[in-house]
């Protein structure tokens, strides 16, 4: 019998597993592995697999820890060996850590069990042996507040309520007069384990358990459920994770940095993960335990002296201070840290990539706890990628797969206006944890950041710090301020995860949660009040400050050279203005890929023009008002032609119901009957005969033009003539105008003849020409099915997957919000079909359509036009069926940009022929 491996141990540089096996150890897991295999020390452990995780959700507690029993006595004792300690035992036990790790890293998502194996016999075994018995204690009272926390489920009751553990802390320190938990004595910490365990006692019904064995399955068990916590799910959704992956289990051997002055912990990059300068950046604490560093709860120090100087200069504490209190790792433990740098490079030059890493230092010894690869900014990503590049480190292809697209949304956001900063208030200083200007109202809790958002009020989430149950207020707000934590507290790391804009540690500021105030100086702010964040400099500025979009230079110019260079399709734009039009050619479109002419309509006198036309009795009515509108399109059209000198210009038809186009309310129709002269109830009637139960559905695109022709003959007729008369003026006009919603041959048929007719017309009466393209919209799921027809009028397809998400799934495109976060939450659809292509099925009749059409035209020019054509995923498909471009709104196409050259990197196909 075949049977399952569950368990992948690794210690004193054996290991196992290896880095490529993140599928199946998780990220730590693997790394963890890797890092045995060269040569990094790493405290001896096992991994229990992701499989695990799904097997315990399939056959629960009992029968999971039947199947891995063995295999985690193994491990075990091969951390023992290692070790020289025993688990179970009271004289000499060997204590334990339990981790989560998924594939992909959820930072702070999941939960952490530190000391275990710790009971009232072992304690005194471990005070012996460290000859430490404050160590011991601190350990032990730290083990039963995380067992609590995380395995017995003893949290706070509500937002306000303060953790229950730490409210025994507070009253202790309270009694004995001291701040600080350090200045605890030995004996408090032992009556603190005493309390802590009878409010487990209270809480639970049953005793806190001593049973090393107990407490680790507890504890594998608890980060098994972790996986299924509301903030790992959120987290999962956020990010794109599918819930199948499950985590993995690491249990590892303790090591100490609680046991004295020459003990520490601290988390550090190889690199600046906010701006991605070569500077490694990371924080610690002597005589502290991993959670010290990042809960920020005390100041943590910095780790390389130029650095620390850097801080000092922003928290304006004096050289005297900074190297008194808060010195660096390296003026403290200067042969630690250079270890420590010399880890950090090894692991760099090893993955290739900037590391996010946690050690620990006991009793001088330095220990790595993790690495990966770290989370960054937008700017960061591009910054370490393209000096890495310049290291001859990675390759051009490399650093464009090296991109998440969509993260490079955030270069294109506005930053502050200089004039407008220097004239705002500072009201406090705090550290530049992820750059970015944001502007909000002030609210003190993350469910309100979330429900104020959902009427789009932008608020700046501030908190003294943030944990991971903040993570939706925090996804939810314009920007993020905290009073305590360094640069790696959990806001700073998840903020810059995010690409959302966030101030740490800001120490000038006073928060009261009960009052909802935060004080500065003098000035109490309250909840509701605006204010503005640099998350590049680190100010705090009073009341909203004026924005501007930012320049495109440098890494981001040479960045859009690389896409060039490797893409096979282009990136055209969606836009219906010259303004947007020229926006769009700054970041590189190749043209417009859908020009929504029904935009032009609103404006000015246009919309009169427009209902006068709708309102009419007969085609001869029609006309009149359609002679009106023609020399605006016109204009409009010459104007985008203009600002697209020689690039194609796709120009639709006629889409939206008309009834969109009329006024609803009695004052708006009284308004048109004085401007028309048409009688009110005449209006009122034409409104009601124009009302559809379904208009989506309904009388749209090329039915409207097939029912009253002249309206795209008045169309036809203002695309070329804008394109001759820019011919006159030398510019090169490339017209191809487009058919919407076309399901049958006979109806583009149609339309084709009345386009083709009114140009030749046009021409005729120019006596000139200009080289123009006729096609269609592929929309409507028959139109996909029947391509090879429909490519028999059209000289270009294009996919409205808008639409064609809606038809394909019955899903209306308007009412959607109704019932998405529902399908999403039991998990019914992945993701929004509407934002991501749905590949298996609106996937399929694309497939088809691009298929058929060029069984009938092979050269057939193919592209896509829907929301879609800006989303990175769903740009790789469109590479890999084969399109020729896609097109997005302005702001997305340097993201389709970066992802049409991924997709041509990771899938190449043979080259077009011509
Ligand atoms: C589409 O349906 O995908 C499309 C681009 O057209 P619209 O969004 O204007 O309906
Ligand atoms: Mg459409």
């Amino acid at each position: 019998m075949k049977t399952v491996k569950r368990v992948y141990t690794f210690g004193d540089k054996r290991a196992e597993g290896k880095a490529d096996m993140k599928n199946l150890l998780g990220g730590k897991g693997a790394n963890l592995a890797e890092m045995n295999l060269i040569g990094v020390p790493v405290p001896p452990g096992l991994t229990i697999t992701t499989e695990v995780c799904t097997e315990y959700n399939q056959l629960g507690k009992e029968k999971v820890i039947e199947v891995l029993l063995e295999e985690v006595r193994d491990g075990i004792r091969n951390m023992e060996n290692i070790m020289g300690a025993k688990f179970c035992d009271s004289q000499n036990p060997l204590l334990l850590s339990v981790r989560s790790g998924a594939r992909a890293s959820m930072p702070g998502m999941m939960d952490t069990i530190l000391n275990l194996g710790l009971n009232d016999e072992s304690v005194e075994g471990i005070a012996r042996k460290s000859g430490n018995e404050r160590f011991a204690w601190d350990s032990y009272r730290r083990f039963v507040q995380m067992y609590g926390d995380v395995v017995l489920g003893m949290k706070p009751v509500s937002k306000e309520d303060h953790d229950p553990f730490e409210e025994i802390i507070d009253q202790m320190k309270e009694e004995k007069g001291v701040q600080l938990d350090t200045e605890l004595t030995t004996d408090d910490l032992k009556e603190l384990v005493r309390r802590f365990k009878s409010a487990v006692k209270n809480s639970t019904g049953r005793d806190f358990p001593a049973d090393p064995w107990e407490q680790l399955w507890g504890s594998v068990v608890a980060v098994f459920e972790s996986w299924n916590n509301e903030r790992a799910h959120l987290y999962r959704r956020l990010n794109n994770i599918p819930d199948e992956w499950g985590t993995a289990v690491n249990v590892q051997a303790m090591v100490f940095g609680n046991m004295g002055a020459t003990s520490g912990t601290g988390v550090c990059f190889t690199r600046d993960s906010a701006t991605g300068e070569n500077i490694l950046t990371g924080e610690y604490l002597m005589n502290a335990q991993g959670e010290d560093v990042v809960a920020g709860i005390r100041t943590p120090q910095q780790i390389s002296i130029e650095q620390s100087q850097r801080w000092a200069k922003l928290a304006q504490v004096s050289e005297e201070e900074r190297s008194s209190k808060f010195p660096s790792l390296e003026e403290v433990m200067p042969a630690a840290y250079q270890e420590l740098v010399n880890i950090l490079n090894k692991l760099e030059d090893h993955y290739k990539d900037m590391q996010d890493i946690e050690f620990t230092i006991q009793e001088g010894k330095l220990w790595m706890l993790q690495t990966r690869n770290g989370k960054r900014t937008g700017a960061s990503m591009l910054r370490i990628a393209m000096d890495f590049h310049r290291e001859g480190r990675l390759t051009e292809q490399e650093v464009l797969r090296r991109m998440d697209a969509s993260k490079l949304d955030e270069l294109l956001h506005p930053v502050f206006d200089k004039t407008a900063l220097t004239q705002a208030k500072v009201i406090t200083k705090g550290l530049p944890a992820s750059p970015g200007a944001a502007t909000g109202q002030i609210v003190f809790f993350a469910d309100d950041a979330d429900e104020w958002s959902k009427d789009n009020t932008k608020t700046i989430l501030v908190r003294v710090e943030t944990s991971p149950e903040d993570l939706k207020g925090m996804n939810a707000a314009e920007g993020i301020l905290t009073a305590r934590g360094g640069m790696t507290s959990h806001a700073a790391v998840v903020a810059r995860g995010m690409g959302k804009c966030c101030v740490s540690g800001a120490g000038g500021i006073i928060i009261n949660y009960k009052e909802r105030t935060m004080t500065a100086g003098d000035k109490v702010y309250r909840e509701g009040d605006w204010i503005s964040l640099n998350g590049s400099s680190g100010e705090v500025l009073e009341g909203k400050v004026a924005t501007v979009t930012p320049e495109m230079s440098g890494d981001f110019a040479l960045l859009m050279d690389m896409a060039a260079k490797h893409t096979r399709m282009s990136v055209r734009t969606n836009a219906d203005t010259p303004h947007d039009s020229r926006v769009a050619r700054e970041f590189g479109a190749k043209g417009i890929g859908l020009c929504r002419t029904e935009h032009m309509f609103f404006e000015g006198n246009r919309i009169v023009a427009m209902r006068e036309m709708i309102l009419a009795s007969d085609e001869a009515g029609r006309r009149v008002a359609l002679d009106k509108l023609l020399p605006m399109q016109r204009e409009d059209f010459e104007g985008i032609f203009e600002a697209m000198n020689g690039y194609p210009v796709t120009v639709r038809l006629l889409d939206p119901p008309l009834h969109e186009f009329v006024p609803h309310d009695d004052a708006s129709q009284k308004e048109l009957s004085d401007a028309t002269g048409i009688s009110v109830e005449v209006i009122k009637q034409k409104v009601h005969d124009l009302h559809e139960q379904n208009p989506m559905l309904g009388h749209r695109g090329c039915r409207l033009g097939n029912t009253y022709p002249e309206i795209s003959e008045m169309q036809a007729r203002a695309i070329i003539e804008a394109a001759l008369n820019c011919k006159k003026k030398g510019i090169k006009a490339v017209p191809e105008i487009m058919i919407p919603l076309a399901g049958t041959l006979k109806e583009l048929k149609m339309q084709e003849e009345i386009v083709r007719g009114t140009i030749a017309k046009v021409f005729a009466e120019y006596n000139d020409t200009v080289d123009y393209l006729f096609g269609t919209m592929i929309e409507v799921p028959r139109a996909a099915l029947t391509a090879d027809l429909i490519a028999e009028s059209a000289e270009f397809f294009s996919f409205g997957t808008n639409d064609l998400t809606q038809m394909t799934f019955g899903y209306s495109r308007d009412d959607i919000g109704k019932f998405l976060g529902i399908y999403l939450d039991k998990n019914i659809l992945k993701q929004d079909p509407f934002q991501v292509l749905d590949r298996e099925g609106v996937g399929q009749l694309v497939k088809m359509g691009v298929e058929k059409g060029r069984q009938t035209k092979p050269n057939l020019k193919i592209g896509i036009c829907g929301e879609h054509g800006g989303e990175p995923s769903s740009v790789e498909f469109c590479h890999m069926v084969g399109m020729d471009y896609v097109s997005c709104s302005p702001f997305r196409v340097p993201i389709a940009r970066v992802a049409a050259a991924q997709a041509a990197i990771n899938h190449p196909v043979p080259e077009k022929k011509n």
